[in-house]
């Protein structure tokens, strides 16, 4: 596996020719890699002819310090975790490699920004944005690989291309969790076994929840969101239904339409999301 530290190695390396017609697999990390990035970087393997990741902690989304220095960081582990994979290239740039000449990019994001995360973490969209834009634009891959965990990030990159008028496909990959159903984070690693065991109730309490296409999506919100909290350690910030493309809250459910289910839950001071899909048939 190469490792490039800066944007002008890229370059040098395209010009080289070995990528002439070649598929480029992209996937954006920030690190502390665990099975959940590792699963798009297999497919990524899977599907191209070469496999790029980024390892990159993006200080414009994190909307709080203490999160953003606190990030976890396991470097060594990360490239062997990488090489295990057969990745081709890491990239890992510097702060001034990413933004040293680039101020952004300005998007509409047509109300995306507005709801769930958006609405809680002021500014974080626009920093993913910033990067991730960035990173294509360094990268040019085919196609590059995204998780349903940041299910709103992941429209909003959707979103992105076409404003931007990247041709690059994205792809979809589930969300992958622990044994006990815990969606795999890089902030897991900050929980005790006891408070990972608790978190892990999320997930049983929203996957197994009982309810019926007549029944008030807000009345079902609210006690899912009292389940979790009933658990030491979680305290909901919000339990939303919404459409799947537009995460317009729902307000009542439709029959052969899906519903998303959002969740952000602190355990301890971890922030920790996941989502779930129902449809009704
Ligand atoms: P991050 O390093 O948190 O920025 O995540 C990098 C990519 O990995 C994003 O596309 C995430 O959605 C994806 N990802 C993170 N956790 C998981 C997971 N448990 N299952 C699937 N994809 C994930």
């Amino acid at each position: 596996m190469k490792i490039f530290r800066t944007a002008n190695k890229i370059f040098e390396f395209k010009k080289l020719s070995i990528l002439e017609n070649k598929i480029i697999g992209f996937v954006p990390t920030m690190g502390a890699l665990h099975q959940g990035h590792l699963a798009l970087v297999r497919q990524a393997k899977k599907e191209s002819d070469y496999c790029i990741v980024s390892i990159f902690v993006n200080p414009k989304q994190f909307n709080n310090i203490d999160d953003y220095n606190n990030y976890p960081k396991s470097i060594e582990k990360d490239i062997s975790l990488l090489k295990e994979c057969n990745c081709d290239i890491l990239y890992l740039p510097e702060n001034n490699d990413i933004y040293g000449n680039y101020q952004g990019y300005k998007m509409d994001f047509e109300g995306l920004d507005n709801v769930l995360e958006g609405k809680y973490r002021t500014g974080h969209f626009q920093g993913v944005v910033d990067v991730v834009y960035r990173l294509f634009d360094i990268i040019k891959p085919d196609k590059s690989y995204f998780g349903i965990k940041d299910y709103q990030q992941l429209l909003i990159i959707k979103k992105m291309i076409k404003q931007a008028g990247f041709n690059i496909e994205i792809v979809e990959c589930p969300i992958v969790r622990e044994k006990s159903g815990l969606a795999m984070s890089s902030r897991n690693m900050r929980l005790s076994e006891k408070q990972k065991n608790n978190a892990a109730k999320i997930y049983e309490i929203i996957r197994n929840k009982k309810f019926s296409i007549d029944d008030n999506p807000k009345q079902i919100e609210n006690q899912i969101s009292q389940e979790i909290n009933n658990i030491p350690d979680l305290k909901t910030e919000y339990v939303i239904f919404c459409e799947q493309d537009s995460l317009n809250q729902a307000y009542q459910f439709e029959k052969n339409n899906g519903v998303m289910l959002c969740v952000a839950v602190y355990c301890d001071k971890v922030r920790l999301i996941d989502n779930f899909f129902y449809v009704f048939k």
